[in-house]
């Protein structure tokens, strides 16, 4: 593998809030080997003059599977919004419409900055995503999703409960490991599984060493329903099910109650906030502040392309700064708090914080370079505030994952952007001819 200087850029290795300085960095055989003012190195330079040096973001909940239906589920609650588009939708994906939506998911994440991503799957052809997130490069933890039960679930994502563990099973011993991919188990949410299933999902993770990972408290709609159906509150019936823990990352958690953000502590739960997602289904505002304040790990992610609509950690991070303020005050929220959710603390809620999420010296060289050409990135200012305030996916310049390079100049090395989007345009036109809409 190439070695690497990163030249003459402000690193901002997201170790502490409000520490960064001009600097180099030095990259051998995919690692950090040196940080400071390196002189020279037989190898590949990348000049980052007036440009952030950062660890690559890390988001930890998006569906890069339902990237076709983006823009076309608009103005939909969470319950609504599965039951007529994207239930509708999975149900009518095929192999090459799972690959097209991966595909375009990925590229948006990688050319946005985000190096890491806990990734959910249609209940069908996961194979398909994995081949796509390998040929890539990106980082991605992911798992085909499980439901077998529910009501207004079309027959063609409805599993019986053997055979999806038994496919998940057969998935992680094939993916898991192989290259950086890592194989996550992924039952929808209550409201989708048996108990039955939910039970044995967490056995087959936990004999694997497989993280878990779920919806939940997400719309109070569902909350009700869960209430409902299994007798008590979401995170008790979790509980019960042994669906807690700190290889546990659940998403969105809007609607907690006080004793069930205890039961959160006490388990080291880890939550991810989708600001973006839970404002356009209307589902409410995770107190993040209050979990931050319990010491409870909470990290972001963009959620799915049809309820957000864009895989931007920038948007995410901007909403996780503002949004809470209403309710909080100014000081809630402050960029550096915001940008190490969408960093450092990724990668401690996926529990690889001994690998990536900050610049360190021995850590996987995973940085996304930051380039202040923006007219909302000047005059100056502090760093977390450019880019948490300022900066958009559109000004990330190059991205490096294990020290290889892959996007240079807002491009991606290995792929054309062109023939991405006709793919996409492709198998979308294929899969909304069989979804009869
Ligand atoms: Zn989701």
């Amino acid at each position: 593998m190439q070695n690497i200087l990163i030249k003459n850029g402000v690193l901002v290795p997201m170790i502490k809030s409000g520490k960064y300085f001009a600097g180099d960095i030095l990259i051998e055989n995919g690692r950090i080997k040196e940080i400071g003012q390196i002189i020279s190195a037989d190898c590949m330079v990348i000049d980052a003059t007036d440009c952030f040096v950062l660890p690559g973001f890390i988001q930890c909940h998006v569906h890069t599977v339902q990237s076709l239906l983006r823009h076309q589920a608009d103005d939909l609650e969470l319950l609504d919004w599965l039951k007529k588009r994207t239930w509708p939708y999975e149900a009518a994906l095929d192999g090459d419409g799972v690959e097209a939506a991966s595909e375009l998911g990925i590229a948006e994440l990688l050319l946005g900055g985000t190096t890491t991503a806990l990734d959910f799957g249609t209940t069908h052809n996961h194979d398909r995503v994995f081949k796509t997130a390998r040929g890539m490069g990106i980082r991605l933890f992911s798992g085909k999703t499980h439901m077998d039960t529910g009501t207004d679930v079309p027959k063609q994502i409805l599993e019986n409960t053997e055979y999806s563990l038994r496919e998940a099973e057969d998935l992680g011993k094939k993916w898991n490991n192989n290259g950086r991919l890592k194989y996550v188990v992924e039952p929808r949410f209550a409201l989708s599984c048996t108990e039955i299933l939910m039970k044995e999902a967490v056995k087959l993770a936990r004999k694997n060493n497989w993280l878990l990972h779920t919806h939940a408290n997400e719309s109070i709609n569902e909350v009700r329903r869960v209430k409902k159906l299994t007798k008590k509150s979401n995170i008790a019936y979790l509980k019960k099910v042994g669906f807690l823990g700190k290889d546990v990352i659940l998403a969105h958690g809007v609607h907690v109650t006080d004793s069930e953000l205890k039961t959160l502590k006490d388990t080291n739960t880890r939550i991810c906030h989708c600001p973006g997602a839970n404002l356009k289904l209307a589902s409410g505002i995770a107190d993040v502040p209050k979990y931050l304040k319990n010491k409870i790990v909470v990290a972001l992610g963009a959620d799915g392309p049809p309820c957000n609509n864009k895989l931007s950690i920038f948007q995410e991070m901007s909403l996780a700064a503002t949004v809470h303020k209403i309710k909080h005050g100014p000081r809630a929220m402050d960029a550096w708090t915001v940008l190490g959710m969408a960093t450092r603390e990724g990668a401690r809620a996926l529990n690889i914080l001994d690998q990536i999420g900050t610049l360190e010296v021995g850590k996987s060289a995973d940085i996304t370079i930051i380039k202040r050409d923006s007219m909302s990135l000047h005059p100056d200012g502090d760093p977390a505030s450019q880019i948490v305030y300022g900066a958009t996916a559109s000004d990330v310049r190059d991205v490096l994952i294990d020290g290889e390079l892959i996007v240079r100049d807002s491009k991606l090395l290995k792929f054309k952007h062109q023939e991405i989007q006709t793919k996409a345009q492709i198998a979308w036109k294929a899969t909304r001819a069989r979804m009869k809409i």
